[in-house]
This record gives structure tokens, C-alpha cells and sequence, in this order.
């Protein structure tokens, strides 16, 4: 879009708004609802009119032009945001961000009508979870995963692979391994842009990625990221097409599945031996000597500023300091005006080093800027439901890693859709992950994964 255009994007959005609120809202399909007799319904049948129906009690409880004005509000600030983050500017961004920040606490108060706002923006991201439950979650996770970064990060660094690295070779690398994960190029495609990204549902589910020829990493495991997010959708079952239940059912499982391929398949020793074979191929010397120290550069932990960059190791840290930010803006806690010298503070204090510049630092997430508050959580949930997921898996394909070695993925994906992907919107966030798993979603076993695979590569 050119940039003179946000003004009157935001007012089409806003329009379409008010189109789409007004009908999420009509009274009639409250009539309509309690004309259905639910216990007459198969459980696919409840979970519809489940969804239908907590998809019309939020809208209900939100002012149309509340809504419409949100929309107008947030199409503008994401243009905002880029041209400050490409300035290193957040005084520009500030007052759009502060019209952000006032209509989406608006929002939460109407949407809690009494109860926690912060928890009422959770519950559109990941139906269930609250701020309290979060607490625990993190704070089971926190002093580990500190006490582990701080013994890595005191180790030498392993060598990073040398390229540059052919980005057309790349790009064809991608395709090749989104099919060995199992994506259904049928029903979907893979093409390069600014940033990796999947989007659609159904028969349509495409990804984005992106090359840089200095770093094939950034390709390949974007690449398999977005192609987790993409099987799930490819995944689940078809007689929920166009239905509430035909979308994956929350931001957190969905992260889970990105999760899954990338890290405890895709990073795992095993992959790891198929991969330098299929890129020792593809680019030849890849600057490192055989599979083993391979598989060290691919998980590298180092210091950066970057979430989106991130290793296993240090992610969660970025999601535990921005969900403190945005929960304390959406109390109150914290003004706008405070913010940047806030993030910086608490990255000196989280990482010892200071942000170098605002891209760096408050600037690099487009979330606060189209107004997802509450979002943030949901990737480092994702990370934990991967965790449990990952241990049942293992329980029920024992020989993973003789077939992940030869690069075979079927058993993985294929239990990954039979047990979660192929289900929808059929169970909530947390019971999908209990009947895949076995067990209720806890910080453990993603913690005892990482403190395993970084102790071992580390010797710590
Ligand atoms: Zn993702």
C-alpha cells in the first residue's frame, strides 16, 4: 500500500467494521441460538454452537462504533510504527500508540464488564487462560531458564556455518523440506517476503518465508515454522471446512505445532544429520566439519536483541518482559510516555546489556501497534504445549530418530494430526493438549527438554 493511503485505509476498515460487528451482534442469533437444543447435538455439533455462541457474546458486549473505531485506529498506527522503526523514533509512534492503548483498555473493560481486563484480552487469543495461570506457568520457567542462559552463555561459543549461501538454493531447499514436513503444496504455496507468515484455512493455507545469504538458518526455520502453523490448518478435518471449528483453536496450540517442527524435529540431533547431508549438497563446504558441530551452529545460543531471532534457550525471557509491559499498560500501571525507558530497563536488568536502539528495542513488534494485547503469551504457551506434545510423542514413535535421521517425518506429523491437528476448534486449548499429551499443560517437560538438549551441547 503507499504510504499516503493509511488515512483512508483506516476509514475502509473502519466501514467494514461496523458491517461486520453489526452482524456478529444482531440480537437474532441470540433468538436462534436458544431455539437449538444442544444435547440433541453430537459433540461436533455442541462445539459449533459453543463457538457461535462465545463469538456472539463478545461482540455483543463491545460498542459497534468502539469496534470501528479500533479498526480505524490500529490500520493507521501499523504504518506509524513502520516509519518510526525504520527512524529509530518512538516519540513519533508514542501518541498513536497512546489512542491504541486508551481504546483497547476500553475494550477489555467492556469485554471483562467488571472482571480482569488483561484477562479478557487473553481469552480472545487463548480461550481459558488467565493472567493468574500465566503467573504460574512463567514463574516456573523463569529462574531455570536464567540460571541456564547464564551457564551457556559462560561456555565458548560453538562456529556458525560460512556462507554466502545461494538464495534461489535456498529458496528451493525450503519448498523441498516444507514437503518433507508433510505441506500440501496442492493446497497451499511457499513464497519469499519481509517477513515469514502463514495465512488461510482449508484448501488455501499459504507461507511466506524469507532468505538471507548469510544465514540459511533464518530460510530453512522460518520456513519450517510457518509450515507447522500451515499443517495444522492443512490438517484439520474437512467436514469443519468454513465452520468456527475449521481454524485451529487458539494462538497458543497453534503455536504449538510451529513450535513442534522447527525445534524438537526440526533442530533436533537427529534432523539435524539429514540436513547437513541435503545442504552440504545443496551449497557445498558448509564451514563446519561433519553433522555434529552442524548441529551445534543450528543451536547457537547467543546474545541479540531480537525476539524473533531468538534461540530456544533465551525466547521466552522477550515474552515474559513484553507480557509485563503490556499487562502494566493495560492496568494502568504504566503510561506510554514511559514505556521505552521501561523495555530498556528491564532488558539491561533481563539480558545485562543495553538496547542499542529502538528498533532493537520497543520498536520491533508490530503487535501493540495493530493492538494485540495479550498475544505475546500465547508463543511462549506455545513453546510449553509443544513440550508436553514432544514427550508423548516420543512415548509413541520410539524409533523418531532413526527416521528423522533419514529425513522421514511421517510418523511425527502424522501423529501430530491424528491426535491434535485433525480436531479443530472440537476442544478447548488446554483439554486438546491434555488428550494429545496425557497429561495437564505444564512448564515441565519443555523445561527438562531444553535443560537435557543445551546441557549436552553445552557440557553444563
Ligand atoms: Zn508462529
Amino acid at each position: 500500500m503507499p504510504p499516503g493511503a493509511a488515512t483512508q485505509r483506516g476509514a475502509e476498515m473502519a466501514a467494514i467494521e461496523s458491517v461486520l460487528h453489526a452482524r456478529r451482534s444482531d440480537a437474532r442469533i441470540a433468538d436462534w441460538l436458544d431455539e437449538i437444543d444442544a444435547g440433541a447435538l453430537d459433540p461436533a455439533g455442541q462445539a459449533q454452537v459453543r463457538e457461535i455462541r462465545r463469538a456472539f457474546e463478545r461482540a455483543r458486549k463491545v460498542p459497534g462504533d468502539l469496534a470501528a473505531r479500533i479498526a480505524q485506529v490500529t490500520s493507521e498506527a501499523q504504518g506509524k510504527w513502520a516509519a518510526a522503526r525504520q527512524d529509530d523514533d518512538f516519540a513519533a509512534f508514542a501518541p498513536v500508540l497512546e489512542e491504541v492503548v486508551a481504546l483497547k483498555r476500553e475494550e477489555g473493560a467492556a469485554l471483562a464488564a467488571g472482571g480482569d481486563i488483561y484477562d479478557a484480552m487473553l481469552d480472545d487469543y487463548e480461550p481459558g487462560m488467565t493472567g493468574a495461570a500465566l503467573d504460574r506457568i512463567f514463574g516456573e520457567m523463569r529462574p531455570v531458564l536464567v540460571d541456564l542462559r547464564a551457564a551457556v552463555l559462560d561456555q565458548p561459543m560453538p562456529k556458525g556455518v560460512r556462507g554466502p549461501f545461494d538464495e534461489a538454493a535456498q529458496m528451493e531447499l525450503a519448498r523441498r523440506i516444507a514437503t518433507v514436513f508433510g505441506y500440501d503444496l496442492g493446497h497451499g504455496r511457499v513464497d519469499k517476503a519481509v517477513h515469514p507468515f502463514s495465512s488461510g484455512s482449508g484448501l488455501d493455507v499459504r507461507i511466506t518465508t524469507r532468505t538471507s545469504a548469510e544465514d540459511p538458518f533464518n530460510c530453512l526455520y522460518s520456513t519450517i515454522h510457518e509450515v507447522g502453523h500451515a499443517a495444522y490448518e492443512q490438517g484439520i478435518d474437512r467436514a469443519y471446512l468454513l465452520t468456527p471449528l475449521g481454524r485451529g483453536v487458539s494462538m497458543g496450540v497453534h503455536e504449538s505445532q510451529s513450535r513442534i517442527y522447527e525445534n524438537q524435529i526440526g533442530r533436533s540431533r537427529a534432523f539435524c544429520e539429514w540436513l547437513y547431508a541435503q545442504m552440504t549438497d545443496a551449497f557445498g563446504d558448509l564451514g563446519v566439519a561433519n553433522a555434529d558441530a552442524f548441529y551445534a551452529a543450528v543451536n547457537r545460543v547467543q546474545n541479540g536483541y531480537i525476539r524473533t531471532e531468538a534461540d530456544e534457550v533465551q525466547y521466552n525471557l522477550h515474552i515474559m518482559l513484553r507480557l509485563d509491559l503490556e499487562r502494566a499498560l493495560m492496568t494502568g500501571d504504566l503510561q506510554v510516555a514511559d514505556l521505552e525507558a521501561a523495555w530498556n530497563d528491564r532488558f539491561a536488568a533481563d539480558f545485562g546489556y543495553q538496547v542499542d536502539k529502538a528498533s532493537d528495542g520497543v520498536l520491533q513488534d508490530v503487535h501493540w501497534s495493530v493492538g494485540l494485547f495479550g498475544y505475546f503469551p500465547t508463543y511462549s504457551l506455545g513453546n510449553v504445549y509443544a513440550g508436553c506434545l514432544h514427550d508423548a510423542l516420543r512415548a509413541a514413535v520410539p524409533d523418531l530418530d532413526d527416521q528423522l535421521a533419514r529425513g522421514e517425518t511421517a510418523a511425527a506429523t502424522g501423529w501430530l494430526r491424528e491426535n491434535l491437528q485433525q480436531h479443530g476448534g472440537l476442544y478447548a486449548p488446554a483439554e486438546i493438549i491434555e488428550r494429545a499429551s496425557g497429561q495437564a499443560p505444564t512448564a515441565g517437560p519443555l523445561l527438562r527438554y531444553l535443560k537435557d538438549k543445551f546441557g549436552t551441547l553445552y557440557g553444563v
